[in-house]
């Protein structure tokens, strides 16, 4: 580690490690500061699922804008990164089905499918039969299933890995085990702090997940309001292989289904508000087992291997905070929820872009992080004239 860098990178999650390969190759030096090892927070624990259409919510327009701009730049990103890291993602184009377990589900998503549709989004309704035609392990009782062709998954701890090499080849350093606050000097973020050691940076990118809105070091005016929001999920074995538990991403109103194609079945998630708990309790274990097994039945078969929880990145408006913040120096890239891994590649490409002083993606902004209130630049100059957006 070094006395000063031109960016530092705080968390060495998917965003982070996403921000700091893309720095990292416009020849900058960076460096990237965990308390943990690479991978260690959500991200190591995430499902993986790159969504949009099935994630896709009444009201929630600029959101889904996002998320397709977000799925867009999986596939050139996984190539790039196989290329340069000699791993696997282990992006898998599978396709998605949302399943209805009953007759009342089957209503509802009938009502989801014609709003998927109506705002051009690529999904059909299947009858039970040709649900099954498809998924041979559905069980008899279901009521029909979107199917949403282009919604597919990745393996973010094999992602996390192809990273920190990619990271590293590109001359990128990482420190793990090392808690970091922020330095501030004159109004401005000078560097950091890592387990008491300063370290002076022109740029501090904050992209710790969940802990982002906590970071220590920074003035309460010029924090980003992320909390974070608790998800279990559980790690299954299967025989995999000429036999998946399923060959598409399955979901329903209660639970997912990502069989991972090589035997490894994840089942997720819960969404609790019970701040910084990350205890995988009875209950949790017990519901999104219960309801994986009323449209798989199979899953009873299968062997427990994980039962995890981890801490998504939450946002007053579920949409994320990427840019500059209140303080020179000071850049976010956090609060992307449930969508994390889905939006790393389009956030470190937009990262960049906003240190080279280029425009960033039309998708993020809305994602400015001075949209509470925080005075960042651009709320400085329209703050007379635009009131400020409620939270
Ligand atoms: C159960 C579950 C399922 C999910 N499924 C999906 C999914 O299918 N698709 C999808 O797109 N998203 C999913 N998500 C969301 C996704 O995991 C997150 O949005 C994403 O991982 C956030 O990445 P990150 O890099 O911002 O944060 P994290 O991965 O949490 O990384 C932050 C890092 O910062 C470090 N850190 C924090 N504070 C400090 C400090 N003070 N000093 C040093 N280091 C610090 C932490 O140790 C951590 O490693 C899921 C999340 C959960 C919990």
């Amino acid at each position: 580690v070094q006395r000063s860098y031109d960016a530092i990178v705080v968390g060495a999650g998917i965003v982070g490690l996403s921000c700091a390969w893309r720095l990292a190759r416009t020849g900058r030096s960076v460096l990237v500061v965990d308390r943990g090892a690479p991978g260690s927070g959500a991200s190591g624990v995430a499902a993986g699922m790159l969504a949009p259409v099935t994630e896709a919510d009444f009201g929630e327009a600029a959101l889904l804008e996002l998320n397709l701009a977000g799925a867009r730049a999986w596939p050139a990103f996984a190539e790039e990164l196989a290329e340069r890291s000699s791993l696997d993602p282990g992006r898998r184009a599978s396709g998605a089905l949302v399943v209805a377990a009953d007759h009342d589900d089957g209503l509802e998503l009938r009502r989801l499918g014609e709003f998927q549709r109506s705002l051009g989004l690529e999904s059909r309704w299947l009858t039970r039969r040709e649900a099954r035609e498809l998924e041979p392990g559905l069980s008899p009782r279901t009521a029909g299933a979107i199917l949403a062709p282009g919604d597919h998954h990745v393996d973010p701890a094999a992602t996390v890995a192809a990273l920190a090499t990619a990271f590293e080849h590109e001359g990128g350093e990482l420190a793990v085990a090392a808690e970091v606050a922020l330095e501030t000097a004159g109004g401005r973020v000078t560097g950091v702090r890592a387990s008491g050691t300063p370290i002076a940076a022109e740029h501090v990118i904050v992209a710790a997940g969940a802990h982002s809105g906590v970071i220590a070091g920074l003035p309460e005016s010029a924090r980003v309001r992320v909390r974070p929001v608790k998800g279990q999920i559980l790690g299954l074995r299967g025989p995999g292989g000429s036999h998946p538990l399923a060959a598409r991403l399955v979901r329903t109103l209660r639970c997912y289904v990502v069989d991972r194609g090589d035997g490894r079945v994840v089942v997720g998630a819960t969404t609790e508000d019970r701040g910084f708990d990350e205890r995988v309790t009875a209950e949790g274990v017990f519901r999104l087992l219960e309801a994986a097994r009323e449209v798989l039945p199979d899953v009873d078969e299968l062997e427990v291997v994980t039962a995890r929880a981890g801490l998504r990145p939450g946002s007053p408006d579920n949409l994320p905070f990427v840019g500059r913040g209140a303080l020179e120096g000071l850049v976010w890239a956090t609060g992307h929820g449930r969508n994390g891994v889905l939006l790393a590649p389009l956030t470190g490409t937009a990262i960049s872009a906003l240190l080279d002083e280029e425009p960033l993606p039309a998708e993020l902004g809305p994602c400015r992080p001075g949209r509470f209130g925080a005075l960042d630049g651009q709320s400085l100059a329209l703050r007379s004239a635009t009131p400020v957006p409620a939270p």
